[in-house]
């Protein structure tokens, strides 16, 4: 219902005209409308309806909104062929024409870079070779992933299940089989969780969509519905149809998945939708995607995070970039990957932290991936490192050493008990306890530096076992300071 190839160009043949003040405020930022719709009756802006039969779907239409060399849109013709492409106006406003590297941009318009993509795959994470009825992947044990529709509100470039998505004639449909679907779920009862997905399921006709809710809703072993979109991104107006927010609490069971990437895309029309959801009673979590150009730097990850959190979405999974044919330009190393999440945990609020994961080749799901805070260990203890450097010997056993001592030191002597903990130099924390020190002499700051012992209290506090209740059996400075 979303999908027509068909709409007359734009009307505005001139250059791109300047929007300004993109990047300049925290998330939600304020609304936006591209030059080009200023005239748009707001009744219209905020319709659904009106927002797809306006979305930019040619390059045509490109053509008029952003500025492209001969070249580039001699290949964005070639891959308009292959590949669909939709923008809701809405979405299309977040984009900075003046900048052709706009992360909003990177998401949504096609690139030249598309086709030259060597290494990637069709469907990476093998989804259909573990699909017992066309259009379900069951893959971990009591979950199962439903594809319902092929169309999206937006396609984003990058988009894992583009084969079915964004390549034209690349999905056959699934109607027939909606039913073998729902009747697997219904055989198997190890299926707590399904995942209602495509495409996008809030694309659907509202009937179609009750018909799977209702059906999923009536199978008592089913404990979660989850539903993944990009609507409350991409397309927003969407959910300000009572009727859908209706349905959807109906259910009872289901739980939002949605995919903000960047900071930017936190605007108060999303801010708005996402309130609704919670108001109907809807978890939403968030699946964000590392991508090159678009949110591949700690200081938009953090920000985008933080936007999340003011909204009350909790951040959920930062995925690693899947090979997926033709997006290969979005790939980053996992190194900044890893380099991101150093900079969250410890930082910020671990509620605003969501778990690097690769999905793996093979159909071998999603792998967890951190920074490694066990640095090493022996029969008595372990030596953890926190967000700060510092290298902290902790005994998780009430039980004597077993270690004969060894003229030994650094993380060895730690292990051997020499010391309790390493500190880095300059240590901010050890900044503010010796401050404190100041104001209360009775107050016991603690040591700062790798060079000499911890005052006998910290020696002690350290080194003391976990008790069952799961402290180190001290309500003294190590609680205070946690
Ligand atoms: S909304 Fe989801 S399914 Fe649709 S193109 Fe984007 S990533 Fe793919």
């Amino acid at each position: 219902m979303f999908e027509s190839d068909t709409r007359d160009p734009l009307a505005n043949p001139s250059a791109p005209p300047a929007v300004s003040g993109f990047d300049d405020e925290e998330p939600p930022s304020r609304p936006r409308r591209n030059p080009t719709w200023n005239d748009v009756p707001d009744h219209q802006w905020d319709d659904w309806r009106w927002q797809t039969q306006n979305s930019v779907r040619s390059v045509r239409q490109l053509r008029t909104l952003l500025r492209f060399s001969p070249e580039e849109l001699e290949a964005l013709g070639e891959i308009e062929s292959d590949f669909k492409m939709a923008i809701p106006p809405y979405y299309f406003s977040l984009i900075d024409p003046d900048n052709a590297a706009d992360p909003i941009r990177l998401q949504s318009v096609p690139s030249p870079l598309e086709s030259q993509s060597d290494f990637e795959l069709e469907d990476p994470l093998e989804e259909d070779k573990d699909s017992p009825v066309p259009g379900l992947t069951h893959r971990y044990p009591d979950r199962v992933l439903m594809i319902t529709t092929p169309n999206c509100s937006m396609y984003c470039r990058y988009c894992t299940r583009k084969r079915a998505t964004l390549t034209r004639g690349g999905w056959e449909g699934v109607s027939k089989d909606d039913e073998r679907m729902i009747e697997y779920v219904r055989k198997n009862p190890q299926i707590r969780d399904v995942i209602v997905s495509g495409g996008d399921p809030l694309t659907l006709p509202l009937g179609k969509l009750r018909y799977y809710l209702d059906n999923l809703k009536e199978i008592d072993h089913v404990d979660v519905i989850r539903i993944g979109t990009r609507v409350p991104v991409t397309l927003p107006q969407r959910l300000y149809d009572q009727e859908l927010l209706d349905l959807l609490a109906a259910t009872e069971k289901v739980y939002i998945q949605t995919h903000f990437n960047h900071p930017r895309e936190i605007t108060p029309e999303a801010a708005k939708v996402c309130k609704s959801l919670l108001r109907h009673g809807m978890p939403i979590n968030n699946h964000a995607v590392l991508l090159k150009g678009v949110n591949d730097s700690l200081e938009t990850i953090r920000s985008l995070l933080r936007g999340l959190l003011r909204i009350k979405v909790r951040p959920y999974y930062l995925f690693h970039c899947d090979p997926v044919t033709g997006a290969g330009h979005f790939r980053t190393s996992i190194w900044k990957g890893m380099q991101i999440m150093e900079g969250l945990r410890g930082h910020m609020s671990g509620i605003g932290i969501p778990t690097y994961v690769v999905d793996s080749p093979q159909g071998g799901g999603k792998i967890p991936l951190m920074p490694n805070y066990l640095v090493s260990m022996s029969d008595d203890a372990v030596i953890l490192r926190n967000y700060e450097g510092m290298l902290i010997r902790y005994q998780a056993e009430d039980k004597s050493s077993t270690q004969e001592a060894t003229a030994t030191r650094g993380v060895s002597g730690l292990l051997q008990g020499d010391k309790t903990s390493l500190m880095p130099e300059g240590n901010e924390r050890m900044a503010r306890r010796r401050k404190l020190q100041v104001l209360d002499p009775g107050y016991e700051a603690g040591s700062c530096g790798d060079a000499g012992q911890p005052p006998v209290e910290q020696q002690r506090i350290l080194s003391l076992p976990v008790m069952k209740n799961g402290t180190n059996g001290t309500n003294g400075h190590h609680a205070a300071t946690r």
